[in-house]
Protein backbone atom coordinates (compact mmCIF):
# COMPACT_ATOMS: atom_id res chain seq x y z
CA UNK A 1 0.00 0.00 0.00
CA UNK A 2 1.63 3.16 -1.15
CA UNK A 3 0.36 6.43 0.91
CA UNK A 4 1.74 9.59 -0.18
CA UNK A 5 1.95 13.10 2.14
CA UNK A 6 1.54 16.12 0.33
CA UNK A 7 3.34 19.43 1.44
CA UNK A 8 2.35 22.54 -1.03
CA UNK A 9 4.94 25.38 0.84
CA UNK A 10 4.91 28.36 0.09
CA UNK A 11 8.74 28.45 -1.54
CA UNK A 12 11.27 26.07 -2.21
CA UNK A 13 13.42 26.73 0.84
CA UNK A 14 10.99 25.83 2.93
CA UNK A 15 10.05 22.79 4.12
CA UNK A 16 6.78 21.10 5.66
CA UNK A 17 7.34 19.52 9.00
CA UNK A 18 3.71 18.03 9.18
CA UNK A 19 4.07 15.29 6.63
CA UNK A 20 7.65 14.85 7.99
CA UNK A 21 6.39 14.30 11.27
CA UNK A 22 3.45 12.10 10.14
CA UNK A 23 5.64 9.62 8.15
CA UNK A 24 7.95 9.37 11.35
CA UNK A 25 4.91 8.54 13.46
CA UNK A 26 3.23 5.94 10.99
CA UNK A 27 7.12 4.70 10.56
CA UNK A 28 7.36 3.91 14.10
CA UNK A 29 3.97 1.90 14.03
CA UNK A 30 4.38 0.06 10.67
CA UNK A 31 6.91 -2.89 9.81
CA UNK A 32 8.41 -3.61 6.11
CA UNK A 33 5.97 -6.67 6.56
CA UNK A 34 3.08 -4.84 6.07
CA UNK A 35 4.08 -3.49 2.96
CA UNK A 36 3.19 0.12 3.66
CA UNK A 37 5.12 2.75 1.74
CA UNK A 38 4.72 6.26 2.76
CA UNK A 39 6.02 8.67 0.68
CA UNK A 40 6.25 12.60 0.94
CA UNK A 41 6.28 14.73 -2.07
CA UNK A 42 6.91 18.27 -1.64
CA UNK A 43 6.06 21.39 -4.33
CA UNK A 44 5.47 24.91 -3.97
CA UNK A 45 2.57 27.17 -4.45
CA UNK A 46 3.81 28.88 -7.58
CA UNK A 47 3.41 25.37 -9.47
CA UNK A 48 1.00 24.80 -10.53
CA UNK A 49 -2.63 23.00 -10.10
CA UNK A 50 -2.30 20.72 -13.26
CA UNK A 51 1.94 20.13 -12.85
CA UNK A 52 1.19 18.95 -9.26
CA UNK A 53 -2.11 16.47 -10.47
CA UNK A 54 0.18 15.13 -12.72
CA UNK A 55 2.69 14.13 -10.31
CA UNK A 56 0.72 12.67 -7.90
CA UNK A 57 -1.32 10.55 -10.48
CA UNK A 58 2.16 9.34 -12.15
CA UNK A 59 3.05 8.40 -7.97
CA UNK A 60 0.15 5.63 -8.17
CA UNK A 61 -1.05 6.10 -4.71
CA UNK A 62 -3.77 4.07 -2.71
CA UNK A 63 -4.29 7.17 -0.44
CA UNK A 64 -3.41 10.64 -0.04
CA UNK A 65 -2.77 13.08 2.70
CA UNK A 66 -2.72 16.70 2.25
CA UNK A 67 -1.58 19.40 4.67
CA UNK A 68 -2.98 22.39 4.74
CA UNK A 69 -2.84 25.79 6.23
CA UNK A 70 -3.71 29.15 5.23
CA UNK A 71 -1.79 29.97 2.38
CA UNK A 72 -1.80 26.60 0.33
CA UNK A 73 -5.77 25.51 1.32
CA UNK A 74 -7.42 26.94 -2.19
CA UNK A 75 -4.73 25.11 -4.29
CA UNK A 76 -5.01 22.09 -2.42
CA UNK A 77 -8.91 22.31 -2.79
CA UNK A 78 -8.87 22.56 -6.51
CA UNK A 79 -6.06 19.40 -6.83
CA UNK A 80 -8.99 17.57 -4.18
CA UNK A 81 -11.48 17.99 -6.88
CA UNK A 82 -9.54 17.66 -9.86
CA UNK A 83 -7.89 14.82 -8.89
CA UNK A 84 -11.12 12.51 -7.41
CA UNK A 85 -12.30 12.58 -11.41
CA UNK A 86 -9.06 10.70 -12.48
CA UNK A 87 -8.89 8.15 -9.56
CA UNK A 88 -11.90 8.48 -7.42
CA UNK A 89 -11.38 5.30 -5.81
CA UNK A 90 -8.08 6.28 -4.12
CA UNK A 91 -9.38 8.28 -0.34
CA UNK A 92 -8.24 11.82 -0.27
CA UNK A 93 -7.72 12.89 3.59
CA UNK A 94 -6.88 16.61 4.85
CA UNK A 95 -4.90 17.73 8.03
CA UNK A 96 -3.42 21.09 9.59
CA UNK A 97 -4.66 23.78 11.34
CA UNK A 98 -6.91 25.07 8.24
CA UNK A 99 -8.84 22.33 8.69
CA UNK A 100 -9.33 21.63 11.91
CA UNK A 101 -11.90 24.08 12.72
CA UNK A 102 -15.47 24.73 11.36
CA UNK A 103 -15.22 20.59 11.03
CA UNK A 104 -18.91 20.06 9.28
CA UNK A 105 -18.21 23.34 7.22
CA UNK A 106 -14.81 22.10 5.92
CA UNK A 107 -16.36 18.65 4.45
CA UNK A 108 -18.42 20.59 2.49
CA UNK A 109 -15.40 22.84 1.24
CA UNK A 110 -14.06 19.81 0.10
CA UNK A 111 -16.62 17.58 -0.90
CA UNK A 112 -14.72 14.48 -2.32
CA UNK A 113 -12.40 14.28 0.35
CA UNK A 114 -12.85 10.71 2.34
CA UNK A 115 -12.03 12.83 5.57
CA UNK A 116 -10.11 15.18 7.90
CA UNK A 117 -8.05 14.48 10.81
CA UNK A 118 -8.34 17.27 12.94
CA UNK A 119 -5.96 18.32 15.60
CA UNK A 120 -2.83 17.08 16.39
CA UNK A 121 -2.32 14.25 13.63
CA UNK A 122 0.95 11.67 14.87
CA UNK A 123 -1.25 9.53 16.89
CA UNK A 124 -4.61 9.31 14.32
CA UNK A 125 -2.42 8.95 11.19
CA UNK A 126 -1.29 5.66 11.60
CA UNK A 127 -4.33 4.53 12.70
CA UNK A 128 -5.75 5.18 9.68
CA UNK A 129 -3.34 3.75 7.71
CA UNK A 130 -4.42 0.81 9.58
CA UNK A 131 -8.05 1.33 9.50
CA UNK A 132 -7.08 1.02 4.79
CA UNK A 133 -4.23 -1.48 5.76
CA UNK A 134 -6.28 -4.01 6.81
CA UNK A 135 -7.82 -4.42 3.32
CA UNK A 136 -4.76 -4.09 2.27
CA UNK A 137 -5.62 -6.91 -0.90
CA UNK A 138 -8.71 -5.01 -1.41
CA UNK A 139 -6.54 -1.00 -1.81
CA UNK A 140 -4.41 -3.08 -4.73
CA UNK A 141 -7.58 -4.23 -7.21
CA UNK A 142 -9.97 -2.32 -8.66
CA UNK A 143 -12.25 -3.91 -5.36
CA UNK A 144 -11.12 -1.26 -3.63
CA UNK A 145 -14.34 0.91 -4.02
CA UNK A 146 -16.83 -1.63 -3.16
CA UNK A 147 -19.66 -1.73 -0.41
CA UNK A 148 -17.60 -4.81 1.20
CA UNK A 149 -14.45 -2.98 1.40
CA UNK A 150 -16.07 0.45 2.50
CA UNK A 151 -17.73 -1.31 5.19
CA UNK A 152 -14.55 -2.67 6.35
CA UNK A 153 -12.86 0.59 6.34
CA UNK A 154 -16.07 2.29 8.29
CA UNK A 155 -15.61 0.06 10.76
CA UNK A 156 -12.59 1.12 11.49
CA UNK A 157 -12.70 4.06 11.09
CA UNK A 158 -15.69 4.46 13.48
CA UNK A 159 -13.11 3.94 16.36
CA UNK A 160 -10.46 6.64 15.54
CA UNK A 161 -10.59 9.29 17.13
CA UNK A 162 -9.13 13.08 15.93
CA UNK A 163 -11.40 12.25 12.23
CA UNK A 164 -14.20 13.49 10.21
CA UNK A 165 -15.29 11.40 7.23
CA UNK A 166 -18.23 10.43 5.25
CA UNK A 167 -19.45 7.17 5.32
CA UNK A 168 -20.49 4.27 2.94
CA UNK A 169 -24.05 6.25 2.76
CA UNK A 170 -22.02 9.53 2.35
CA UNK A 171 -22.63 10.72 6.05
CA UNK A 172 -20.64 12.86 7.62
CA UNK A 173 -19.52 11.25 11.33
CA UNK A 174 -17.06 13.38 13.76
CA UNK A 175 -15.16 11.49 16.16
CA UNK A 176 -14.51 12.57 19.55
CA UNK A 177 -11.01 14.79 19.66
CA UNK A 178 -7.58 12.72 19.73
CA UNK A 179 -6.11 12.75 23.18
CA UNK A 180 -3.14 15.65 23.94
CA UNK A 181 0.27 14.08 23.14
CA UNK A 182 2.98 13.69 24.83
CA UNK A 183 6.00 15.33 22.75
CA UNK A 184 8.21 12.52 23.19
CA UNK A 185 6.45 9.90 22.18
CA UNK A 186 7.03 11.93 18.78
CA UNK A 187 9.84 10.25 16.83
CA UNK A 188 12.30 12.45 15.34
CA UNK A 189 10.98 13.86 11.72
CA UNK A 190 14.12 14.09 9.02
CA UNK A 191 15.88 10.65 8.70
CA UNK A 192 17.66 11.81 5.51
CA UNK A 193 19.23 15.17 6.91
CA UNK A 194 21.59 15.68 4.26
CA UNK A 195 18.15 16.26 1.57
CA UNK A 196 17.90 19.61 3.85
CA UNK A 197 21.42 21.46 2.55
CA UNK A 198 19.83 23.88 0.75
CA UNK A 199 16.24 24.10 2.58
CA UNK A 200 15.03 25.79 6.02
CA UNK A 201 14.45 23.04 8.98
CA UNK A 202 11.74 23.59 10.70
CA UNK A 203 11.70 22.32 14.65
CA UNK A 204 9.55 21.86 17.47
CA UNK A 205 10.74 21.53 21.29
CA UNK A 206 6.78 22.85 22.63
CA UNK A 207 2.91 23.16 21.84
CA UNK A 208 0.86 25.25 22.71
CA UNK A 209 1.00 28.92 23.91
CA UNK A 210 0.32 29.79 27.42
CA UNK A 211 -1.05 33.46 26.11
CA UNK A 212 -4.71 34.46 24.96
CA UNK A 213 -4.10 36.52 21.60
CA UNK A 214 -7.22 36.81 20.52
CA UNK A 215 -6.37 36.58 16.48
CA UNK A 216 -3.91 33.39 17.23
CA UNK A 217 -5.00 30.01 16.71
CA UNK A 218 -2.03 28.93 19.09
CA UNK A 219 -4.25 30.66 21.86
CA UNK A 220 -6.97 28.31 21.18
CA UNK A 221 -5.34 25.15 22.41
CA UNK A 222 -3.85 25.90 25.95
CA UNK A 223 -2.17 22.60 26.38
CA UNK A 224 1.63 23.69 26.53
CA UNK A 225 4.01 20.86 26.80
CA UNK A 226 7.42 20.20 25.86
CA UNK A 227 10.26 18.10 24.72
CA UNK A 228 12.67 16.62 26.92
CA UNK A 229 16.15 18.28 26.73
CA UNK A 230 17.56 15.06 26.24
CA UNK A 231 15.88 14.50 22.78
CA UNK A 232 16.43 18.21 21.70
CA UNK A 233 20.11 17.77 22.55
CA UNK A 234 20.58 14.52 20.25
CA UNK A 235 17.92 16.24 17.59
CA UNK A 236 19.94 19.63 17.86
CA UNK A 237 23.38 17.71 17.44
CA UNK A 238 21.86 15.67 14.63
CA UNK A 239 21.34 19.73 12.32
CA UNK A 240 24.71 20.42 13.84
CA UNK A 241 26.82 17.85 12.27
CA UNK A 242 25.15 17.86 9.32
CA UNK A 243 25.69 21.73 9.19
CA UNK A 244 22.37 22.60 8.36
CA UNK A 245 22.17 26.21 7.22
CA UNK A 246 18.62 27.15 9.04
CA UNK A 247 16.68 25.48 12.16
CA UNK A 248 13.35 27.39 12.40
CA UNK A 249 11.72 26.52 15.98
CA UNK A 250 8.18 26.71 15.46
CA UNK A 251 7.87 26.68 19.40
CA UNK A 252 5.03 29.32 19.78
CA UNK A 253 7.10 31.70 22.10
CA UNK A 254 9.99 30.03 22.59
CA UNK A 255 11.16 31.48 25.74
CA UNK A 256 7.76 31.40 27.77
CA UNK A 257 9.74 28.44 29.98
CA UNK A 258 12.67 30.25 30.82
CA UNK A 259 14.98 27.30 31.58
CA UNK A 260 13.70 25.54 28.82
CA UNK A 261 14.99 28.62 26.64
CA UNK A 262 18.47 29.04 28.83
CA UNK A 263 18.98 24.83 28.22
CA UNK A 264 18.90 25.13 24.66
CA UNK A 265 20.65 28.47 24.10
CA UNK A 266 23.96 26.64 26.43
CA UNK A 267 23.53 23.91 24.10
CA UNK A 268 23.98 25.50 20.66
CA UNK A 269 26.64 28.11 21.86
CA UNK A 270 28.38 24.99 23.65
CA UNK A 271 28.19 22.97 20.33
CA UNK A 272 28.40 25.80 17.82
CA UNK A 273 29.62 24.97 14.28
CA UNK A 274 30.32 27.59 12.85
CA UNK A 275 27.75 27.71 10.11
CA UNK A 276 23.81 26.59 11.60
CA UNK A 277 22.05 29.38 12.23
CA UNK A 278 19.18 29.22 14.76
CA UNK A 279 15.58 30.76 14.53
CA UNK A 280 13.26 31.93 17.66
CA UNK A 281 10.35 33.71 18.23
CA UNK A 282 9.64 35.16 21.63
CA UNK A 283 7.93 37.48 23.77
CA UNK A 284 10.25 40.33 23.84
CA UNK A 285 9.53 41.91 27.16
CA UNK A 286 9.90 38.10 28.68
CA UNK A 287 13.80 38.20 28.33
CA UNK A 288 15.01 37.75 31.05
CA UNK A 289 18.86 39.43 32.18
CA UNK A 290 19.88 36.18 32.25
CA UNK A 291 19.16 35.16 28.93
CA UNK A 292 19.63 38.73 27.32
CA UNK A 293 23.19 37.71 28.93
CA UNK A 294 23.59 34.49 27.24
CA UNK A 295 22.12 36.15 24.10
CA UNK A 296 24.66 38.41 24.29
CA UNK A 297 27.38 36.40 23.87
CA UNK A 298 26.86 34.17 21.04
CA UNK A 299 28.81 34.40 17.77
CA UNK A 300 27.36 36.54 15.60
CA UNK A 301 24.76 35.10 13.19
CA UNK A 302 24.08 32.04 15.32
CA UNK A 303 20.61 32.92 16.28
CA UNK A 304 17.83 35.69 14.82
CA UNK A 305 14.71 36.50 17.08
CA UNK A 306 11.38 37.33 15.91
CA UNK A 307 9.92 39.47 18.20
CA UNK A 308 6.13 40.06 17.73
CA UNK A 309 5.31 43.83 18.36
CA UNK A 310 1.96 43.72 16.51
CA UNK A 311 0.40 47.32 18.12
CA UNK A 312 2.13 49.87 20.51
CA UNK A 313 -1.85 50.95 21.32
CA UNK A 314 -2.39 50.09 24.60
CA UNK A 315 -6.09 49.85 23.98
CA UNK A 316 -5.78 47.96 21.35
CA UNK A 317 -3.37 45.18 23.04
CA UNK A 318 -5.58 44.97 26.25
CA UNK A 319 -8.35 44.41 23.29
CA UNK A 320 -6.79 41.61 21.69
CA UNK A 321 -5.83 40.03 25.67
CA UNK A 322 -1.93 40.44 24.61
CA UNK A 323 -0.20 41.45 27.81
CA UNK A 324 2.78 43.59 26.61
CA UNK A 325 5.71 45.46 29.05
CA UNK A 326 6.39 47.89 25.96
CA UNK A 327 9.30 49.74 28.23
CA UNK A 328 10.98 46.48 28.46
CA UNK A 329 10.30 45.38 25.03
CA UNK A 330 12.01 48.52 23.85
CA UNK A 331 14.77 48.13 26.76
CA UNK A 332 15.64 44.25 25.63
CA UNK A 333 15.42 45.27 21.81
CA UNK A 334 17.80 48.25 22.26
CA UNK A 335 20.46 45.81 23.75
CA UNK A 336 20.18 43.24 21.28
CA UNK A 337 20.86 45.54 18.86
CA UNK A 338 23.66 47.15 20.83
CA UNK A 339 25.44 44.09 21.75
CA UNK A 340 25.38 43.86 17.43
CA UNK A 341 25.46 39.69 17.26
CA UNK A 342 21.63 39.05 16.62
CA UNK A 343 19.17 39.72 13.83
CA UNK A 344 16.17 41.33 15.06
CA UNK A 345 12.84 40.82 13.08
CA UNK A 346 9.92 42.38 14.34
CA UNK A 347 6.83 42.55 13.89
CA UNK A 348 2.99 44.58 13.44
CA UNK A 349 -0.44 43.79 12.23
CA UNK A 350 -3.05 46.48 10.79
CA UNK A 351 -6.18 46.34 11.30
CA UNK A 352 -6.24 45.13 14.66
CA UNK A 353 -9.56 46.46 16.89
CA UNK A 354 -9.45 50.24 18.28
CA UNK A 355 -6.28 51.16 16.03
CA UNK A 356 -7.23 53.97 13.24
CA UNK A 357 -4.43 55.20 11.14
CA UNK A 358 -3.47 57.72 13.19
CA UNK A 359 -3.10 55.11 16.29
CA UNK A 360 -1.00 52.72 13.60
CA UNK A 361 1.08 55.30 11.98
CA UNK A 362 2.36 55.85 15.73
CA UNK A 363 2.67 52.38 16.38
CA UNK A 364 4.54 51.91 13.43
CA UNK A 365 6.96 55.02 14.30
CA UNK A 366 7.85 53.62 17.34
CA UNK A 367 8.04 50.27 16.33
CA UNK A 368 10.66 51.37 13.58
CA UNK A 369 12.10 53.69 16.15
CA UNK A 370 13.34 50.51 18.04
CA UNK A 371 15.48 49.23 14.84
CA UNK A 372 15.25 46.04 14.21
CA UNK A 373 16.83 44.67 11.04
CA UNK A 374 13.58 43.86 9.69
CA UNK A 375 9.71 45.29 10.26
CA UNK A 376 7.41 42.81 9.16
CA UNK A 377 3.92 45.20 8.35
CA UNK A 378 1.48 42.19 8.04
CA UNK A 379 -2.39 42.52 8.47
CA UNK A 380 -5.19 41.02 10.54
CA UNK A 381 -6.46 38.01 9.31
CA UNK A 382 -9.73 36.64 10.99
CA UNK A 383 -8.98 32.64 11.55
CA UNK A 384 -12.30 29.98 12.15
CA UNK A 385 -11.67 29.27 15.60
CA UNK A 386 -10.04 32.23 17.29
CA UNK A 387 -11.55 34.23 19.88
CA UNK A 388 -11.17 37.14 17.04
CA UNK A 389 -14.39 36.02 15.08
CA UNK A 390 -16.31 36.87 18.15
CA UNK A 391 -14.93 40.32 18.08
CA UNK A 392 -15.80 40.74 14.38
CA UNK A 393 -18.83 42.34 14.06
CA UNK A 394 -18.46 44.86 17.44
CA UNK A 395 -15.11 46.13 15.41
CA UNK A 396 -17.07 46.13 12.24
CA UNK A 397 -14.05 43.69 11.05
CA UNK A 398 -14.82 42.77 7.28
CA UNK A 399 -12.17 40.24 5.52
CA UNK A 400 -12.34 38.04 2.30
CA UNK A 401 -14.48 34.98 2.58
CA UNK A 402 -11.10 32.87 0.81
CA UNK A 403 -8.12 32.25 2.84
CA UNK A 404 -6.03 34.44 4.04
CA UNK A 405 -9.10 35.70 5.53
CA UNK A 406 -7.67 39.06 5.24
CA UNK A 407 -9.00 42.21 6.78
CA UNK A 408 -10.51 44.73 4.28
CA UNK A 409 -11.84 47.19 6.23
CA UNK A 410 -12.75 47.71 10.26
CA UNK A 411 -14.76 50.40 11.69
CA UNK A 412 -11.42 52.57 12.53
CA UNK A 413 -9.69 52.04 9.05
CA UNK A 414 -11.28 51.95 5.64
CA UNK A 415 -10.19 50.10 2.71
CA UNK A 416 -8.78 53.30 1.12
CA UNK A 417 -6.58 53.10 4.56
CA UNK A 418 -5.70 49.97 4.44
CA UNK A 419 -4.43 50.20 0.60
CA UNK A 420 -2.29 52.63 1.77
CA UNK A 421 -0.50 50.61 3.84
CA UNK A 422 -0.45 48.01 1.65
CA UNK A 423 1.62 50.53 -0.63
CA UNK A 424 3.95 50.92 2.45
CA UNK A 425 4.47 47.37 2.93
CA UNK A 426 5.67 47.24 -0.37
CA UNK A 427 8.36 50.33 0.00
CA UNK A 428 9.44 48.66 3.75
CA UNK A 429 9.89 45.27 1.96
CA UNK A 430 12.00 46.70 -1.12
CA UNK A 431 14.17 49.28 0.72
CA UNK A 432 14.15 48.63 4.26
CA UNK A 433 13.70 44.34 4.99
CA UNK A 434 16.11 43.97 1.83
CA UNK A 435 18.63 45.63 3.93
CA UNK A 436 20.30 47.43 1.22
CA UNK A 437 19.54 50.80 1.28
CA UNK A 438 20.96 51.56 4.56
CA UNK A 439 22.43 54.50 4.52
CA UNK A 440 19.86 55.61 1.43
CA UNK A 441 17.35 55.04 4.05
CA UNK A 442 19.01 57.10 6.47
CA UNK A 443 20.22 60.45 4.46
CA UNK A 444 16.02 60.40 3.36
CA UNK A 445 14.49 60.42 6.28
CA UNK A 446 16.30 63.93 7.00
CA UNK A 447 13.55 64.94 4.18
CA UNK A 448 10.44 63.50 5.77
CA UNK A 449 8.40 64.05 8.85
CA UNK A 450 8.01 60.51 10.47
CA UNK A 451 9.69 57.10 9.17
CA UNK A 452 5.70 56.31 7.96
CA UNK A 453 6.63 59.24 5.85
CA UNK A 454 9.17 58.06 4.38
CA UNK A 455 7.73 54.61 3.17
CA UNK A 456 4.06 56.42 2.57
CA UNK A 457 5.13 59.54 0.49
CA UNK A 458 4.09 59.11 -2.97
S1 LIG B 1 0.38 35.37 19.07
FE1 LIG B 1 2.13 34.32 19.97
S2 LIG B 1 1.99 34.76 22.17
FE2 LIG B 1 -0.03 35.20 21.30
S3 LIG B 1 -1.20 33.30 21.57
FE3 LIG B 1 -0.27 33.26 19.52
S4 LIG B 1 1.63 32.18 19.77
FE4 LIG B 1 0.95 32.80 21.80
Amino acid sequence: MKILLVGINAKYIHSNLAVYSLRASAGKCFKEEKNIKIEIVEYTINQTAEKIIQSIYKAQPDMIGFSCYIWNVMMVQKIVAEFHKLLSHVPIWLGGPEVSFDLEWQMQRFPTAAGIMYGEGEGTFPKLIEAYASRKNDIVSDAFCDGDFKRGVNEYLKSIRGIIYRDQENNIITNAPAEIMDLDDLPFPYDNIEDFQNRIIYYETSRGCPYSCAYCLSSVEKKLRYRSLEKVYEELQIFLEAKVKQVKFVDRTFNCDHSHAMAILHYIKEHDNGVTNFHFEVAGDLLTEEEMILIGSLRPGLIQLEIGVQSTNEKTLKAIQRKTDLELLKNNVRTLLKNGNVHLHLDLIAGLPFENMESFIHSFNEVYQMGGHELQLGFLKLLRGTPMMQMKEEHDIVCTDFPPYEMLCTKELSYKEVLRLKAVEEMLEIYHNSGQFRLTEQFLLSMFASHFDQYAHQ
